[in-house]
């Protein structure tokens, strides 16, 4: 079995085996980009090695044989005591985990041939073996790094200065002896000067580092299978650091932040890779490379046109210039903000690149719900600490946190918290995710902290230079203003502000981009979207996003606020002449509110919804009453409030009378919706519209207690399109919310339903028997946090119990074969795997709110694409 494979033996499409990064490099190297010669270590043998504990037979002789193909093509020797060829040694899953897993650089190396090295250029053969060292040291033999910061210390001190690059040729062959003997200290041995076994022992460090503790975090944190295993690329290295015609740098075919077809990069002189991602220094930008470099900028540009043609998106690059000659060392699809996925895909379908099912694959209801998301008021006033980089858009407040435990701790509570940091490194992850936002005051772009914030959605303003720092005393300072940990700050991450205080935020309307993918999505989907309205404004609203009816328009909701009084008085009647009174006076309310709604969904189906909520909820506290009483403040009127709310009282209301079950107890209140309804509808017609009302009769049990409810509620529809001569038909449903009417529902189907709704909120509740009111926030974060839950059942449908009942009804109904439509009107309509599901039932539409429409058309989109 071979466990290697050349570059030039592999494609794009071998990621499994040869990893993401091993896949590409053999892409480049089949289509003639220069890719210095390199092999792939497969994931098998990545996996023999965690099952067994050992390198799999043959894998040395296997990679040896690889090693002398780069030998004759290179022209140099691995080990050569004159005229050696250096490898690489980096990680390679088949899903990006950037900085999670190790690399080892320079091996080959031995005190031998870097005396031969020195001969040409005594610094960089110095500084290189010290790397080697060091890299080895720690990744290969668990040597802590503090080991070989406290060896090079005095010569840092000495020669008064803080990176160990500027030193003196000799102080770093002084430092690479100092680092052997680390090397020795620690292990009992010396340093192993045969390049054969450092190469071997490097691979296997690198398939350790799969199971290595950040690497595991990071798979949990994005679903990222522990059975993968990685595949490790060797290569022969290349030296951005080799004299002042070398450079090294980062490159994205197209600006990952705002999505503009223009290259965006950052690249640094005289340094090695790891130095433009680490953001410790000042990088260049492409202009100056261009002004350096103008041939190898020249050149660049083509490989990244080839790159984006290839692969049909947009990539980024890792490049290398050696003593003026261009080496590309990586490619992938980048990493982008949802902005950026957004303008991608739309321009490529224009530029006809991609088609446009591809462009909605690459934005996910997820990235729209982001991009929806908030920014800094333009109107507010604030003060601005500094400016950055806006490199994760979003806008989000909280308390100033200069560590990532510390973050993580503060935010224990809730307590929003921004983290701010100099730079951040794979090992501040946890502090990223608990935080809303990250500044840092290094680092561009392509930076760790912007990489890392862009892919689980936290704001981020990065390389805020003129911020300056302080982690341990827990202060940052910028143009005489200072914030010291635990004050509130803000930030943008699309502008990079960084501000003090609370900022007031706003949120953006994406344009006449999002509105074109939208259209290609509406024209894929198969479930309809229609929208959770209650007034007239929150119609137009859910129209303008794109909502093809009301779903659900909750009739209680007219009476929140000033109006609350109004159901009260209801209650509170003595006579026949004061129920009148109430009556018509809700009535009133009524038309007048669903005409407008009515017009502004003309011609769309309007779902209005009957009242459902327990009458207490009108009416002020029993407690209040009571404690009043005991001091003999109640007048009459009071006292028989007080008896009102004793009457209605209820120790469980949402299992108490609401919904339906006031048809039977207060059977006026629905006959006077279902004749102000009919008013409206007759409103609409006189004035032109086409009005195309739907009742839903809420929280029903059983197929009797819909019919009677429904033969009140059509026989004063009738009277009142009677008494106005018109025709009109108005189907009557209900709503499947409760695990019996879920049960029953053919037979609903089948008897006195025209169509039925899945209420998924109060089904969720009463199938779990969790009180939609109580458990949500502590007890449900609790239970995700414990694994007793896999997620929150209210936010995300539950496919196995809840679900289950309702393919059951779907089932059923399916099989009555008389019903109109089938849709859900719960909160899960809104949510891109809830909608998803509701996609493989086979419904006919989701309601959701109107902040959610345009997400719920896209999320239809996808499921369709899915299917
Ligand atoms: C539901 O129960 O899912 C529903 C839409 O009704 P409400 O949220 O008003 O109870
Ligand atoms: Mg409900």
């Amino acid at each position: 079995m071979s466990y290697v494979r050349m570059f030039m033996e592999g494609s794009a499409s071998d990621r499994a085996l040869l990893g993401g990064k091993g896949a590409n490099l053999a892409e480049m190297t089949r289509m003639g980009l220069p890719v210095p010669p390199g092999f792939i270590v497969t994931t098998d043998a990545c996996r023999h090695y965690l099952h067994h504990g050992e390198a799999p037979d043959g894998l040395r002789d296997q990679v040896r044989v690889a090693v002398q193909v780069i030998e004759a093509e290179t022209g140099r020797r691995f080990g050569d005591p004159v005229n050696p060829l250096l490898l690489s040694v980096r990680s390679g899953a088949p899903f990006s985990m950037p900085g999670m897993m190790e690399t080892v650089l320079n091996l080959g190396l031995n005190r031998e041939n870097v005396k031969a090295l020195a001969a040409t250029d005594e610094h960089f053969a110095h500084d290189a073996f010290r790397r080697l060292v060091q890299m080895f040291g720690e990744v290969v033999q668990d040597i802590p790094g503090r080991a070989f910061a406290a060896a090079r210390a005095p010569f840092l001190r000495d020669a008064g200065v803080d990176d160990v690059a500027e030193l003196s040729a000799a102080d770093l062959e002084a430092v690479g002896h100092a680092y052997l003997q680390v090397v020795e200290q620690e292990t009992g041995e010396p340093f192993p000067m045969d390049p054969d076994t450092q190469l071997q022992a490097a691979i296997e460090a690198v398939f350790r580092s799969w199971n290595g503790h950040k690497a595991r975090t990071y798979r949990a944190l994005e679903n990222i299978s522990d059975e993968l295993g990685t595949a490790v690329n060797v290569q022969t290295m290349v030296f951005g650091n080799l004299g002042d015609r070398s450079a090294t740098g980062v490159v994205f075919t197209r600006d990952p932040a705002t999505g503009e077809n223009v290259p965006y990069g950052d690249a640094l002189k005289g340094a090695q890779g790891e130095d433009v991602v680490a953001g410790t220094r000042n990088t260049m930008h492409l202009a100056e490379l261009r002004h350096e470099f103008p041939e190898q900028y020249d050149d660049l540009l083509l490989v990244l046109s080839r790159l984006e043609q290839r692969y049909r998106d947009m990539c980024d690059i890792e490049f290398t210039i050696e003593d003026d000659r261009l080496w590309i060392l990586q490619t992938r699809v980048g990493k982008r903000s949802a902005r950026a996925a957004l303008r991608m895909a739309v321009e490529m379908v224009d530029e006809g690149l991609i088609d446009e099912p591809t462009a909605i694959r690459r934005f996910t209801p997820t990235q729209l719900e982001r991009l929806l998301h908030p920014q800094f008021d333009p109107d507010a006033t604030y003060d601005v600490v500094a400016k950055g980089l806006g490199a994760s858009p979003g806008a989000a407040s909280g308390r100033a946190v200069f560590d990532a435990d510390e973050a993580e701790r503060v935010a224990a509570d809730g307590t929003p918290v921004i983290l701010v940091r100099v730079e951040t490194a794979a090992d501040d992850v946890h502090g990223m995710v608990a935080a809303q936002g990250i500044v840092t005051a290094k680092g561009g772009l392509v930076s760790h902290a912007a990489v890392v914030a862009r892919g689980i959605g936290r704001p981020a303003v990065c390389g805020v230079a003129e911020l300056t720092i302080d982690e341990e005393a827990g202060t940052a300072t910028a143009n005489g203003l200072t914030i010291e940990a635990g004050d509130v700050i803000s930030i943008d991450g699309s502008t990079g502000e960084v501000a003090l205080g609370k900022v007031r935020v706003v949120r953006p309307e994406p344009g006449a981009e999002l509105d074109r993918l939208l259209q290609w999505a509406d024209q894929l989907r198969s479930l309809g979207v229609r929208a959770n309205a209650d007034t007239a404004e929150d119609a137009r609203r859910a129209v303008a996003f794109g909502a093809e009816g009301i779903g659900l328009c909750r009739t209680e909701h007219l009476f929140v606020g000033a109006r609350a009084p109004m159901i009260e008085r209801f209650i509170l009647s003595q006579d026949q002449a004061e129920v009148d009174a109430a009556l018509q006076e809700l009535h009133d309310v009524h038309v007048e509110e669903l005409t407008g709604v009515l017009e502004a969904m003309d011609g769309k189906p309007v779902t209005v919804r009957l009242l459902d909520p327990p009458l207490h909820e009108f009416l002020p506290s029993v407690t209040e009453l009571r404690v009043a009483e005991a001091k003999g403040e109640l007048d009459d009127a009071g006292l028989a409030k007080l008896a009102m709310a004793e009457r209605w009282h209820e120790h469980n209301p949402m299992l108490g009378i609401r919904g339906v079950r006031l048809a039977a107890l207060a059977p006026d209140l629905y006959r006077m919706q279902a004749h102000a309804l009919a008013e409206a509808v007759v409103a609409r017609i006189r004035a032109g519209g086409n009005p195309r009302l739907q009742v839903m009769i809420p929280l029903v049990v059983s197929t009797a207690e819909l019919a009677h409810a429904r033969d009140d509620v059509a026989a004063e529809l009738r009277r009142s399109f009677d008494a106005a001569a018109i025709e009109v038909d108005v189907p009557i449903g209900t709503m499947l919310e409760t695990p019996r009417a879920a049960v029953i529902a053919g037979e609903l189907a089948a008897g006195p339903a025209d169509f039925l709704s899945f209420g998924t909120n109060d089904l969720t509740q009463m199938t779990f028997g969790f009180s939609r009111d109580d458990v949500e926030g502590p007890m449900m974060e609790q239970y995700v946090e414990m694994g007793l839950l896999e997620a929150d059942p209210f936010a995300t449908l539950d496919r196995v119990g809840v679900g289950a009942l309702m393919r059951m009804a779907v089932d059923a109904i399916r099989a009555a074969d008389a019903l109109d439509d089938i849709g859900i009107c719960g909160e899960h309509g809104g949510e891109p795997a809830s909608i998803a599901f509701c996609h493989e039932l086979g419904l006919d539409y989701v309601s959701c709110s109107p902040f959610r429409v345009r997400t719920a058309r896209l999320a239809a989109a996808h499921a369709a694409l899915a299917d």
